[in-house]
Formats: structure tokens, C-alpha cells, sequence
């Protein structure tokens, strides 16, 4: 399955998304290419692929993504290669990605797909994290806040909404949602082999 996980920015995604992949080690998160700058902190090739809007332009058009958008004025695409290796080996693959990306896969990959948005629990605790993070300028944080309306308002297109209030609640819910998408009838591939064995026994 592909986990798809989407939220204003500052409201608690990669957070959230680095507590599940601790708790489920075999979940695989798909790395992002960018044309935003590193943070403080960040690395190359395990929170972005940092490249030029020149590779980002070349990779779009060879077709080697599998989505992409334009969001803060920086590019963001999902790279098509890994993704295509994980799922044919059966893995689950965890995206972090905005509304765009989300609809954009959900055209591409259907079925496979879990959608969860986050959402903060106020617009005062938002803009509390986008500054306490220390990440960005004051006029990137002012930037994102301006278009956190805009990414909120798509919260109708997701499967499951989560209020990261408090941090240990919505890891739960989080974790419980894969767990159960992870026991869906339709995703145990191996489940009618499963049973055929057993009733060989009966
Ligand atoms: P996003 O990936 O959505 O932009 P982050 O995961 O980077 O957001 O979180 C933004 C900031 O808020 C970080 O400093 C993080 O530690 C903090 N944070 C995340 N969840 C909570 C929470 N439930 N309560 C308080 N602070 C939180
Ligand atoms: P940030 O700059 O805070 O890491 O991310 C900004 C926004 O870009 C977030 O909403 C994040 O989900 C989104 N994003 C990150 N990677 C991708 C991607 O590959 N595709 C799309 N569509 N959005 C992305």
C-alpha cells in the first residue's frame, strides 16, 4: 500500500511520519527530489534529493516522476524509480506530500492508496511550531502561514483526518490507521494460499 500523508506545513507531518517509520521498520519512506535549500539538520538523500531547477526540469520531462508541484515557490516532486522498485517487492511505501501530490497519485495509484491529512489543533498553535521549529526566516514562516488556508481546505479529499494535538494521541492514531489499511481484506495478497493451506489440514 502507499501511505500518503499531507498537512499545512508546521502541524506535525514529518514528525508524526519519522515516529511511524520508527515503529514500523519495515515501512518505506519515498524520498523527494527538491529545489528548496537544505535546512539546518536536513541531509541529502534521507529528508530530500537537493538538486537545481535544472535537474528538477530534466527530470520531469524524462518522465522519472511520478508526481510533482510547485509549493512555497520551490519545486517538489516524488521520483518514480524507487517506487516502482519498493512496490514490486511488496513493501509499503510512506509519502509526504501536499494536496497536489495527493491528488496526483490518487489518479495514478488508486486503490493502493491511504489518505491521511493532519491537522493542527488551532491556527495559533500553527503558527507557534512554524516558529518554535527555528528552521525558517521569519518571512518563510509568514509565507506559510499565508497559504495554510489554502492546503487546509482540502482536508474533504482525504480517508482519515488526524488533530495533532497532543503528539503521543496522534502517533497512535496514526500508527492504528496503518495497521488496520494493513488488515484490509483486499491487501492480504497471500491470504487465499493462507487459507487453502489451512483447510488442506481441516
Ligand atoms: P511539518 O512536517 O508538518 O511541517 P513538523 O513535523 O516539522 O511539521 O513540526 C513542526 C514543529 O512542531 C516541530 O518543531 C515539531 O517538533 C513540533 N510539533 C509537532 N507535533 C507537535 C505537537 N503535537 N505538539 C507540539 N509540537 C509539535
Ligand atoms: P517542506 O519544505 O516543509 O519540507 O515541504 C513543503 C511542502 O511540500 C509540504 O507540504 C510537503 O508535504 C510538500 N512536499 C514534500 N515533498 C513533496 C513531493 O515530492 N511532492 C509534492 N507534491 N509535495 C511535496
Amino acid at each position: 500500500m502507499m501511505l500518503v500523508v499531507s498537512s499545512p506545513s508546521g502541524a506535525g507531518k514529518t514528525t508524526l511520519c519519522d515516529g511511524l517509520l520508527k515503529a514500523h521498520r519495515d515501512l518505506m519512506m519515498s524520498v523527494s527530489v527538491t529545489t528548496r535549500k537544505p535546512r539546518t539538520g536536513e541531509t541529502h538523500g534521507e529528508d530530500y534529493f537537493f538538486i537545481s531547477n535544472d535537474e528538477f526540469d530534466k527530470m520531469q520531462a524524462d518522465g522519472e516522476l511520478l508526481e510533482s508541484a510547485s509549493v512555497f515557490g520551490n519545486q517538489y516532486g516524488t521520483p518514480k524509480g524507487p517506487v516502482e522498485k519498493l512496490l514490486e517487492k511488496g513493501k509499503d511505501i510512506l509519502f509526504d506530500v501536499d494536496w497536489q501530490g495527493a491528488s496526483q497519485l490518487s489518479q495514478t495509484c488508486g486503490d493502493e492508496l491511504c489518505r491521511v491529512f493532519i491537522l493542527p489543533p488551532s491556527a495559533k498553535a500553527l503558527g507557534e511550531r512554524l516558529s518554535g521549529r527555528g528552521t525558517d526566516t521569519t518571512q518563510v514562516v509568514a509565507q506559510r502561514m499565508s497559504q495554510a488556508a489554502d492546503e487546509i481546505s482540502h482536508w474533504p479529499e482525504y480517508d482519515y483526518i488526524i488533530i495533532n494535538d497532543d503528539l503521543d494521541k496522534a502517533q497512535e492514531e496514526i500508527n492504528a490507521i496503518l495497521i488496520a489499511e494493513r488488515a484490509q481484506r483486499q491487501r492480504m495478497l497471500f491470504l487465499q494460499d493462507f487459507v487453502d493451506d489451512m483447510l488442506k489440514s481441516l
